[in-house]
C-alpha cells in the first residue's frame, strides 16, 4: 500500500486497490474520465485477456494520449461526456458492468476550462449505478482543492449517502 513516492496511498490509489482485489478476466468496465488513459490502462490490465474498458472524455486530446496506452481491444474510447454512459455503453451490458471509475477534476497541464462539473457528474454517477451488475463497484475520486471541486464532492457525498442502504454499500476515504 505504498505511493510512487513512498508516501501513503492517494485517493486514486486506494480507488484502484479496492477495483482490483474484485475485478476478474473477461469482466466490462467503464473509465468514466479517461484523460491521459493511466486509470484505462489500469482497468484493461485487470480485465484482460478477455474484458473490455468503455471509457469517456469530453478532449479529444484523452483519446489521443490513452490510444498510445491502450490498444483498441482492450478498450473502446468514446469522445463524448459521461452524462450519455447509458447511451453508449451497449444496451446488452446494461446491468453487467462490474465497475465504474471516476477521477474528477481537471486534466493536469491541460485547460482548466474542461473541468468535471457538479451538474454532468451528479447525472453520470446514476447513470454509472444503472449500468452495474449486482455486486458491481462504482469509485469517485474527488479533488476538492480547485475552484468547484469542493462543492462536486459534497455533492456526491450528499448522494451517496442518501442510497437505499439495503441496496447499496458507501464507504468514504479522505486521505
Ligand atoms: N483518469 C485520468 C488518467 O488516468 O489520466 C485522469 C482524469 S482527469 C483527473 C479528469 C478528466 O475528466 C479530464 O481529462 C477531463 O477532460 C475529463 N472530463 C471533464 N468533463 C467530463 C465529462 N463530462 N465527461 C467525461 N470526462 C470529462
Amino acid at each position: 500500500l505504498v505511493s510512487p513516492n513512498g508516501g501513503l496511498p492517494s485517493s486514486v490509489l486506494w480507488a484502484q486497490l479496492i477495483l482490483k482485489d474484485r475485478l476478474r478476466v473477461g469482466d466490462v468496465v467503464v473509465d468514466a474520465t479517461m484523460g491521459n488513459g493511466h486509470d484505462t490502462l489500469f482497468l484493461a490490465q485487470c480485465v484482460s485477456p478477455d474484458g473490455h474498458v468503455f471509457a469517456f472524455d469530453v478532449q479529444e486530446a484523452a483519446l489521443i494520449e490513452t490510444r498510445k496506452r491502450v490498444p483498441a481491444e482492450m478498450a473502446t474510447l468514446i469522445h463524448a461526456g459521461h452524462e450519455t454512459m447509458r447511451a453508449h455503453v451497449p444496451t446488452n451490458l446494461h446491468g453487467k458492468i462490474s465497475a465504474v471509475m471516476f477521477n474528477l477534476g481537471y486534466l493536469p497541464g491541460t485547460d482548466k476550462a474542461l473541468i468535471t462539473r457538479t451538474e454532468t457528474t451528479m447525472i453520470a454517477v446514476r447513470e454509472a449505478l444503472e449500468l452495474l451488475k449486482p455486486s458491481g463497484i462504482l469509485t469517485v475520486v474527488v479533488y476538492p482543492g480547485h475552484e468547484g471541486g469542493a462543492d462536486e464532492g459534497r455533492h456526491i457525498a450528499e448522494w451517496a449517502a442518501s442510497l437505499d442502504s439495503r441496496r447499496f454499500e458507501v464507504q468514504h476515504l479522505r486521505p
